[in-house]
């Protein structure tokens, strides 16, 4: 039972209760609009909610492409594990959180398989991961050309106030990032957050790096650019 009063209001208060009704209706739509536009701004910068969309996908296999970030283009990566001394599930791991830096930021997909050989491919780059790099010693990683880039399994990294959950992933990260025109990203407040910057845990990408780097992806991208969930690497 209703405790409200039950009286019937008369037919020009029901008519101008309506129409109030559809008034706040139509207010209450148009700020959510508003606070849609906003959010998506946010997302579409590397702002905090960028940080938690992103830290909720990687892992999960699928992830959903930064709006403002389409077509994905699809570039054909070929991981050489010959010498890794990365468990093989630790490397899937750093694979597809390495992935969903790119792919949640600027809508870059790498299409991964491995091979325990030394081949190169003939089209997109060639990634190896080693103990060590052998040229030059000492360091973390190392871009010299795009069939000719090395990452260390087990990178020396400084901390960054959002950090990679993997310190493979960022390093390669990184590397790929030169391999898409990307510079080195030092010296400014925010660098410890940035992929782009020396050293660190940071994986995060600036519009104009974005710019940059999609301009590069779409030259080096498969012709296909139809959706995709940019799917779990292919590593054996
Ligand atoms: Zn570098």
């Amino acid at each position: 039972m209703s405790n409200w009063p039950r009286a019937h209001p008369r037919p020009i208060i029901a008519m101008a209760t309506r129409i109030g009704g559809v008034l706040l209706l139509l207010i209450s739509i148009a700020f959510q609009g508003q606070q849609t536009r906003t959010s998506a701004a946010l997302i579409s910068g590397t702002s905090a909610s960028d940080t938690s969309g992103r830290a909720r996908a990687a892992g999960s296999g699928a992830f959903e492409a930064a709006p403002g970030r389409t077509p994905v283009y699809r570039i054909k990566l070929r991981v050489h594990n010959g010498q890794t001394t990365l468990p093989g599930a630790e490397l899937r791991k750093s694979l597809e959180e390495m992935n969903s830096i790119w792919w949640s930021q600027a809508g870059v997909c790498f299409e991964i398989t491995s091979t325990k050989d030394d081949a190169r491919a003939r089209e997109g780059f060639d990634i190896w991961f080693v103990s060590e790099v052998p040229d030059p010693p000492g360091v973390n990683g190392s871009y010299k050309g795009d069939h000719d880039i090395w990452s260390r399994d087990y990178p020396d990294l400084m901390p960054a106030p959002h950090p990679v959950t993997q310190r493979a992933a960022r390093t390669s990260a990184h590397e790929l990032g030169h391999g898409l025109t990307l510079r080195h990203y030092n010296g400014y407040p925010e660098s410890a957050d940035s992929l782009m910057s020396s050293g660190t845990l940071g994986w995060r990408l600036h519009d104009f790096q974005i710019q940059a780097a999609r301009a590069r992806a779409q030259q080096k991208a498969e012709p296909d650019t139809t959706p995709t969930n940019c799917s779990a690497p292919q590593v054996n």
